[in-house]
């Protein structure tokens, strides 16, 4: 008999979480996400396949795709890069959710890696945009990538204080770790063919909620 009963009540918790979805889809969707106040990126091997300091010959060119975006850049010898499938999605996602982006490089060829940031395309709430115009600050050289957030915090809120936000770094290089001393959530991308994914991503929001 108990058994019925139990039954019954998972029914009805089945359904009045579906109501909730039908009636009020963004009540819905943001009791169930939860976003860092800052995400940041490394760029070489997290959100694109190279370094730009031993890969790329300048000038770059776009190869536009048929929607408009530019996915792929190719450089003076002929060299193609491909962004990483879920970078574009990831960036507008937190974007839409309020979060503030920062990119955090040690690349000895900031020059280039400007152009790329320039040259890749994406399109952002119905707009073909700049991948360079998503981020909030682009910090760059050969330091620690807490003095990296540190200046980007400078520059979007006008203090250096780590510890008072949820942040985040998305990197490949496993030294990087050491933001977790300021209270900064390090995620680890550790495949090349894919760099930062979705999964991974989702799997980091996961962990806020
Ligand atoms: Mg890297």
């Amino acid at each position: 008999m108990y058994q019925v009963f139990i039954v019954m009540i998972l029914a009805i918790m089945i359904k009045a979480k579906d109501l909730i979805h039908i009636l009020a889809p963004n009540l819905a969707q943001n009791t169930r996400m939860h976003y860092p106040e800052v995400a940041t990126f490394d760029l070489d091997y997290t959100i694109w396949p190279c370094y730009c300091d031993s890969h790329l010959n300048p000038p770059l060119k776009p190869i536009k795709s048929s929607n408009g975006e530019v996915r792929t850049v190719v450089d003076a010898s002929g060299y193609q890069v491909t962004i990483y499938d879920d970078v574009y999605r990831i960036l507008s996602d937190l974007k839409k959710n309020g979060t503030k982006l920062i990119s955090a490089s040690r690349t000895w060829a900031p020059d280039i890696a400007k152009q790329m940031l320039k040259t890749y395309k994406l399109n952002y709430e119905g707009e073909i945009v700049s991948l360079g115009s998503m981020f909030d600050a682009m910090e760059w050289g050969e330091r620690s990538k807490v003095g990296h957030i540190r200046d980007a915090l400078k520059k979007i809120y006008g203090d250096t204080d780590l510890k008072k936000r949820q942040i985040c770094l998305f990197d490949d290089e496993g030294r990087n770790k050491e933001v977790e001393r300021q209270g900064v959530t390090f995620v680890y991308v550790t495949d090349p063919e894919r760099g930062v994914t979705w999964k991974l991503y989702q799997d980091y929001l996961k962990s806020l909620n």
